[in-house]
């Protein structure tokens, strides 16, 4: 049986070049005045060879990177990044529309590690979902979601290895939980592209984050559902995410 909407076609995005990472840290959070908000962490930027360390500032028009390194100093706007990614381990990448000089066409990326034990993943996601509209691939689970609409128990199809957890739709975000390293997920809705299901126990969310090796496509989430999702109730929920992905909307 099929059921619901088709996904849409995807957009193509550009090819990505690994960039280098790691980094040290420390870091305060800063609420230098309080109607500006700001977060400053001690970071660390690898290079193929050797490291760059400075500070990323964010505050409520972007972030900056200031470094000894002159040639990797860096001010973005929100406008001028195409997407963010938090990770559980302390990494935070910014995607920037700036292309690489010698890859023509790639977008620059800055992959920077903090490693200040005050302050977490989720703080940080929090603080950018507060000030961009731009993408963001959080590779946490929001704290927030106890409003769950819907909850199902799942298991994200991987395309190495599967995670166990339960996908809520809650009222302003939709979080994949799971125990498992590195798998939890949380998107805002103007996050997600669509949402598909070829069967009663399947459901798919494209979302527009970039794939790093993949870059024909966004990265679709597939989930299988441990119990059978009935067509009306999936149509109800695909109207849901609709009506929610209605009020956000990415530029
Ligand atoms: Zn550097």
């Amino acid at each position: 049986m099929k059921i619901g909407k088709q996904r849409h076609s995807m957009q193509s995005s550009r090819p990505l070049v690994t960039s280098c990472l790691v980094v040290a840290v420390f870091l305060s959070t800063m609420a230098a005045r309080a109607a500006e908000p700001e977060i400053t962490l001690n970071v660390r930027h690898d290079h193929a060879v050797g490291s760059c360390h400075g500070k990323l500032i964010m505050d409520s028009q972007g972030a900056r990177y200031e470094t000894p390194h002159k040639k990797h100093a860096r001010t973005w706007t929100y406008e001028d990044i195409k997407q963010w990614q938090v990770e559980d381990g302390r990494k935070l990448r910014v995607y920037s529309y700036q292309d690489r000089k010698w890859r023509l066409g790639a977008d620059e990326i800055f992959a920077f590690d903090w490693t200040d034990a005050n302050v977490s993943p989720q703080q940080i996601y929090e603080f950018l979902e507060a000030h961009t509209k731009r993408p963001i691939a959080a590779w946490v689970a929001s704290a927030d979601g106890s409003n769950a609409r819907y909850e199902f128990q799942v298991k994200h199809l991987g395309t190495i290895k599967g995670s166990e957890g339960r996908l809520i739709f809650a009222d302003d975000k939709v979080i994949y939980r799971s125990d498992e390293k590195q798998a939890s997920r949380t998107w805002r809705y103007e996050d997600l592209e669509s949402i598909a299901s070829a069967g009663i126990y399947d459901l798919a969310l494209a979302t527009y984050e970039q794939q790093k090796f993949n870059y024909a496509s966004r990265r679709v989430y597939n989930f299988q559902l441990k119990q059978a999702l009935p067509p009306d109730t999936y149509d109800e929920l695909w109207r849901f995410v609709n009506r929610k992905k209605g009020l956000g909307g990415l530029p």
